[in-house]
């Protein structure tokens, strides 16, 4: 009869101990960067607010929305001089410029002119658009780096930065430093990290013709970015005709290939971002050929024939 309680202990003990063990993932949301946004930590940096925190301070230079922030500092000053930013604004903008390089434009990381008049949610005027096209070449945009400061200047008057298509893949993937197993999903821009091949995350692309929610395909990763792009996303319709939110800076319209999504996936936040951007942009044909230099990554188109195109 001991040796039965004692047994009985024993297992007690050892089922407690496991489940005590089991890390309990502690959970946020909130809206931030005009989106919403959710957190969930298994193992890592547990103070949630922390990261939302950390959202804030990042949009909070990289907004245009917001006067103060160094991107609409340098965008005032276009054309007239120079201005100093912090180290992050000045790299991330770095990275964007050798983006628009590398995409031949179709990624555009000086395309806000265009964007605002866009914004308005009506067609703007042939005038408005050819007068926008003039003032987003982005071999105007100056980095220099002097006495250990940060400037960027953009050549033209009425020049604008615009960093909606990097912005939210580079903050995610900053965060993720932050942690060692969890997911962060920056409206869609997701971050995971901390799986094995045994047990990856799971994360399902969004089917672009249907609810929220209802997926085509589930992407198994353990570590890394999955980012889309879609027509579906942001939108506005005039005449029967759906004008949606990414623009093709070769025309002065929204993007008007084939495509109704791009996801992008890979180890880096800010390629995938920018690359779902400009992919979106380009097509599938155009981008087999820029996919090719960037190695660990891959993308799913889905087709307006509804055909799904996966490059890697
Ligand atoms: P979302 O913001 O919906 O996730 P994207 O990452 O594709 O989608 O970014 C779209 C945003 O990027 C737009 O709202 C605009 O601010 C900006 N943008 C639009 N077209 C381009 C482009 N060709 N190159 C760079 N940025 C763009
Ligand atoms: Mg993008």
């Amino acid at each position: 009869m001991k040796t039965k309680y004692r047994l009985f202990f024993l297992v007690l003990i050892v089922i407690s101990l496991f489940i005590s063990c089991k890390v309990q993932p502690i959970s946020g949301n909130g809206i931030a960067l005009g989106t919403s946004c959710s957190i969930t930590v298994y193992r890592g940096d547990k103070d949630i607010d922390e990261y939302f925190n950390e959202i804030n301070r990042e949009e909070r230079l990289f907004s245009r929305n917001i006067d103060t922030s160094d991107i609409s500092r340098v965008n005032k000053n276009a054309g007239i001089k120079k201005t100093e930013v912090s180290e992050e604004t000045y790299k991330l903008v770095e990275y964007g410029l050798s983006l628009s390089r590398i995409t031949d434009g179709a990624f555009n990381v000086a395309i806000g002119s265009l964007v605002d008049i866009w914004d308005d949610e009506k067609v703007p005027s042939d005038a408005e658009i050819q007068k926008a096209l003039g003032l987003i070449d982005y071999n105007k945009v100056i980095l220099t780096l002097e006495d250990m400061k940060y400037y960027i200047y953009l050549e033209d008057k009425g020049m604008q930065l615009d960093l909606g298509g990097i912005a939210k893949g580079y903050i995610a993937q900053k965060l993720g430093e932050r942690i060692e197993e969890g997911i962060i999903n920056l409206g869609g821009n997701i971050y995971v990290k901390g799986r094995d091949d045994d047990n990856p995350w799971k994360i399902g692309l969004q089917d672009p013709e249907k609810d929220r929610g209802d997926y085509f395909s589930i992407e198994r990763i353990c570590e890394g970015n999955v980012v889309t792009s879609g027509s579906y996303e942001r939108y506005f319709i005039q005449d029967g005709i759906v004008y949606h939110h990414i623009l093709d800076g070769s025309t002065g319209w929204p993007a008007r290939g084939n495509v109704l999504s791009v996801s992008v996936i890979g180890p880096d936040g800010t390629t995938c971002d920018g690359l779902s951007t400009a992919f979106f942009v380009m097509g599938v044909e155009k981008t087999s050929e820029v996919l090719k230099r960037f190695s660990g990554y891959k993308c799913v188109f889905v087709l307006e024939n509804h055909e799904t195109v996966t490059l890697q």
